[in-house]
């Protein structure tokens, strides 16, 4: 069903440096990704983990090769798309957390939606909604430094998918956290991912692989072994998206709809008339 497939990567290659510095990060890479894959890609240090991920997010540009996300093909396309793009489709959550230290908590999960064009009422109010998700409504004007790790975390996954993007990116997410805050922000991960999002999330321990619905080695900048745990079938429908969709949008989550986006509704729509 090529309906369901997000993301197409073909002989992306990411160079750096020329004749006797010339590497590659990443060397003819393919890989398909469907909606509701939970992947983990795993390997050595430099292996390319970080550069993958930050050209699937549009943070970084291959080389050479093609990237279609939702059928479209984003390897060319300008900066000022691509941001825009970002801004509406991609989460991220970093090792370091990344929050700005002199903003508040809610301001920080906000963020996103300031790139996303949202008026400031709405963006605080968004943010509110997605801290109390995770438990953090009454930290709301703490600062980061006033948290731990793992509370820290878990505000930068709520900033991450504030805006209600289609993709998950995460670098290393527990890499800074113990195992009990680990594994409070994999159960975060797990119910974001049941809902029906596509997670696509790069660790180092092994034992988190069980959250995965697929496991990808890399070495060297291409893939290694690539191991489904889960049956396509079985992959969390994103009708659960939709009524998640919903509810936010009685909580007061309004979603700003690109042109493509009404298309597709519209396709939806009478496809079910049908
Ligand atoms: P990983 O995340 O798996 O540790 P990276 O994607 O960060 O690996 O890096 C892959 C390879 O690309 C490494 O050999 C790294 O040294 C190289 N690399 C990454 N960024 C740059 C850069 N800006 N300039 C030169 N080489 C780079
Ligand atoms: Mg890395």
């Amino acid at each position: 069903m090529s309906e369901n497939i997000l993301i197409e990567l073909k002989g992306l290659t990411k160079r750096y440096g020329y004749g006797d510095t010339e590497s590659f990060a990443l060397k003819d890479f393919d890989l398909t990704i469907k909606r509701g894959e939970f992947i983990m890609i795993m390997g050595p240090s430099g292996c390319g983990k970080t550069t993958l991920l930050n050209i699937i997010g549009l943070l970084d540009r291959a080389t050479k090769g093609e990237y279609v996300l939702n059928g479209e093909d984003v390897a060319g396309i300008s900066a000022r798309r691509q941001a825009k793009l970002r801004a509406k489709k991609i989460g991220f959550v970093f090792q370091n957390f990344n929050l700005i230290e002199d903003l508040p908590i809610i301001e920080n999960v906000a963020l996103p939606l300031v790139y996303a064009g949202y008026s400031k009422t709405i963006r605080l109010k968004n943010a509110s909604t997605a801290l109390k998700r995770f438990h953090l409504e009454e930290r709301e004007y703490y600062f980061p430094y006033q948290l731990s790790g793992g509370q820290q975390q878990r505000v930068a996954i709520a900033r991450a998918i504030v805006s209600d993007p289609e993709i998950i990116l995460a670098d290393e997410p527990t890499g800074n956290l113990d195992s009990r805050a680990s594994h409070i922000v994999m159960e975060e991960l797990k119910a974001i991912h049941e809902e029906g999002n596509t997670i696509i999330m790069v660790t180092h321990n092994p034992s988190l692989t069980s959250y995965a619905t697929r496991v990808i080695n890399m070495l060297d900048g291409q893939i290694d072994t690539d191991i489904k745990t889960v049956a396509d079938a079985n992959l969390p429908q994103p009708i659960s998206v939709k009524i998640k969709k919903k509810k936010q949008q009685q909580e007061g989550f309004i979603s700003i709809d690109t042109d493509e986006d009404k298309k597709t509704k519209k396709r939806k729509k009478s496809r079910r008339r049908q």
